[in-house]
């Protein structure tokens, strides 16, 4: 029997090891099975340029536990090792090169958790011992046992082992005792062996006998060793990929489309990637891309690899190319990996143009679950949305579907404005802004949809990139004001009858909200109170909610603009009241500021030749005295006009019309209304 130290320069370093990858330690489970892959298909490569001339027989790799003495063994009919081997390979060089990778990286524990590099050492993150029982495939080899009981001593010894390769036994330890537990490997051989290129057996078939589920003799294979993406394209259908798909992700709807990668120069990548539906913001988390390198599952963690707004796709990337022992800043400098992250943003952007191509009917089905990975797409990669506006598409409220240029050709005519800018007019909401939409479009504009968790963001940045272009959400402004033109109309009222309605309305406003109360002249047949709010001012809360209400714009209370029809019929018949019931009263008001006014403008023009140092003491007091003065007189008379709206029932029933309209007549309000309503009907 042969004793010895295993060849770690660090006196003991298990102990380092076991705490380091502590959070991570089932990828001793992988590192086991794919070693035994290994092993075994290079003995099918010796197999196949002629260099081992055995049988190979049954390849399968099996995993086995005893749940009593708490230990995994996985066996491979693989190359297998002699002595020398196991001496060198396991007592010198994976011992060695482990401790090298610790060293390096010690400073990192976050790149050396869940990453390659620790191979048949990180068996001991697990065990208090770990046993290999090997025969080389090479005639005439002896078998060997190796033993180690997890600080740096080994024994080995010839063992009488019949058939060829591998055997490892992991005396799992106390803390680790879970993983001897079936439904534990089942899970992680799931997660990490699903794909790998030899089949691997854990447990038996099971069949129904005697109302119960019972073991048959015939192994269960866990893999499926042939994986879509490892095919050539030409020879899957349709069907087999969303087989895939459910093979990856067995919960999923079918997805959209799929892409297939298949990449030799300058970097090794195979791959499937898939557009899923989306059907909430969930599901965008659940289901990720998971990356592979030769079939050996990683991670599904792909920052860095793929383009940020791809991480939303569903799916696999193969690559032997990526480094997989490094930490993520050092993967995102990596050259070979920004290469890799570009290349596949340019086959996703070549994909949905080839759709958009071919089958544009298709294309237009899918938009509605498309449209988000686009505009993400085109927001955060500026590449991407070069390539993407050939055929990123704009929704209009009739269902219709137009690329940019389509668009611009539909409205040219009809929505440009009088600064030769062409107005896009969109809803974010058609329940609540309905009665905006049909104004606009009775009026023969086109309205689109932007409902869109990400459409306030991709208006901004279509403003900035179309030129001559500017969006106006539908409740922006009366529909007459929508797309400014040169045209003037006539009012039915004086300009002093115009005035007068707006303390009129003031009086009555709802108290919440800060309105801006103006009077235009709109056709008689449009409403005769209408509620917007400024695109601007819209705009700027929106954005500002979206980062957190910091900014000034999110505290400041929700302002609208009231704008009444001074040609409706209704609003004339106000003014006429108006005139009849305190038109002598407001005459009279007027009499008594005009004089004041007189004398206030007649101050004004005297002391506008004179800087204000230059004005005397009692100079600056008359001023003061007669502004008083006129301050009251006016507000005596606005008085009179608010007092007249408190008491007109149609005023506050414009108004609530007005908020009716925009969805904005809740709770009490809406209460006061109905009664008011019915109050009035019954006159
Ligand atoms: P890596 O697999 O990255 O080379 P490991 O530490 O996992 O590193 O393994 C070290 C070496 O031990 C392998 O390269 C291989 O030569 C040998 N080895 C490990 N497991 C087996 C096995 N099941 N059959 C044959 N050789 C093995």
């Amino acid at each position: 029997m042969q004793k010895g130290n295993i060849g770690v320069t660090t006196e003991n370093i298990f102990p380092i090891i076991k705490k380091f990858l502590y959070s991570d330690n089932e990828i001793f489970l992988r590192e086991a099975v794919s070693n035994a892959v290994d092993a075994t298909q290079k003995l099918k490569t010796l197999a196949l340029r002629d260099e081992f001339k055995g049988e190979l027989g049954d390849l399968t790799v099996h995993v086995k536990n005893d749940p009593k003495k708490k230990t995994i063994t996985i066996s491979d009919r693989g190359i297998g090792m002699t002595e020398e081997e196991v001496d060198k390979y396991i007592n010198q060089i994976a011992f060695s090169s482990a401790n090298e990778f610790l060293d390096k990286y010690k400073d990192d524990a976050q790149s050396i958790i869940g990453h390659f590099g620790l191979g048949f050492y990180s068996l001991f993150m697990v065990s208090d011992k770990v046993e290999i029982f090997t025969k080389s495939h090479k005639d005439g080899s002896k078998g060997v046992h190796w033993s180690c009981d997890g600080n740096p001593e080994f024994t080995m010894e010839e063992y009488n082992k019949e058939d060829r390769g591998t055997d490892i036994v992991i005396h799992l330890d106390k803390e680790s005792k879970e993983y001897a537990e079936d439904a534990k490997i089942n899970e992680l051989l799931n997660k990490y062996a699903k794909f790998l290129p030899i089949p691997i057996a854990f447990g038996k078939e099971q069949e129904w006998k005697e109302d119960k589920m019972v073991d048959t003799d015939k192994d269960k294979i866990i893999n499926n060793p042939e994986p879509a993406w490892t095919k050539k394209p030409a020879d899957l259908e349709e069907k087999d990929y969303n087989e895939f798909y459910r093979e990856l992700y067995p919960m999923g709807d079918d997805p959209l489309f799929h892409i297939h990668l298949n990449v030799d120069y300058p970097f090794n990548l195979t791959g499937i990637l898939y557009f899923p539906k989306i059907h909430n913001n969930l599901e965008i988390q659940k289901n990720k891309i998971q990356l592979y390198c030769n079939q050996v599952f990683v991670t599904d963690s792909v920052e860095g690899i793929v383009p940020e707004f791809l991480t939303l796709l569903h799916g696999v990337i193969d690559s032997p190319d990526i480094p997989l022992n490094v930490s993520r800043s050092y993967l995102q400098a990596d050259s070979n990996v920004k290469k890799i992250s570009s290349h596949i943003m340019k086959k996703v952007a070549d994909r949905l143009q080839e759709i958009f191509k071919n089958d544009r009917k298709q294309f237009e089905e899918k938009w509605d679950h498309l449209k988000i990975f686009i505009q993400y797409g085109m927001l955060t990669d500026e590449k991407f949305a070069e390539k993407a506006k050939k055929f990123v598409l704009l929704k209009n409220t009739d269902g219709k579907y137009f690329t940019f240029e389509e668009y611009e050709k539909l409205i040219k005519e009809n929505q440009t404005n009088k600064d030769k800018k062409l107005v896009h007019i969109y809803t974010t909401n058609k329940t609540d802004q309905y009665t905006f939409i049909e104004d606009a479009k009775a009026k023969g504009y086109d309205v689109l949809e932007m409902d869109g968790q990400l459409d306030v963001h991709f208006v901004n940045k279509l403003e900035a990139d179309l030129k001559d272009s500017t969006f106006k959400r539908v409740d922006a402004d009366v529909v007459d004001k929508l797309i400014e033109k040169d045209e003037v109309k006539d009012s039915k009222l004086s300009d002093i009858q115009q005035k007068n309605l707006v303390p009129v309305f003031r009086s009555s406003l709802p108290e919440n909200s800060s309105y801006i109360v103006s009077v235009e002249n709109l056709d008689e047949n449009a409403l005769p109170v209408v509620i917007t709010q400024s695109e601007f001012m819209r705009r700027m809360k929106d954005m500002s909610e979206m980062n957190g209400g910091m900014s000034m714009y999110g505290n400041l209370p929700d302002s609208y603009n009231l704008v009444l029809n001074s040609n409706h019929p209704l609003v004339v018949e106000l003014v006429e009241n108006l005139d009849k019931e305190i038109g002598d009263e407001l005459k009279k008001a007027d009499e008594a500021i005009e004089p004041v006014q007189k004398e206030y403008d007649e101050i004004s023009t005297k002391n506008a030749s004179k800087k204000e140092e230059e004005l005397t003491e009692e100079e600056k007091q008359q001023r003061t005295d007669v502004q008083n003065k006129l301050d009251e007189l006016k507000q005596e008379r606005e008085e009179k006009l608010k007092a007249f709206g408190k008491e007109q029932k149609i005023v506050k029933q414009l108004i609530d019309l007005g908020l009716l309209a925009n969805n904005m007549l809740k709770g009490e309000d809406l209460n006061k209304f109905v009664k008011r309503s019915v109050e009035l009907l019954d006159k």
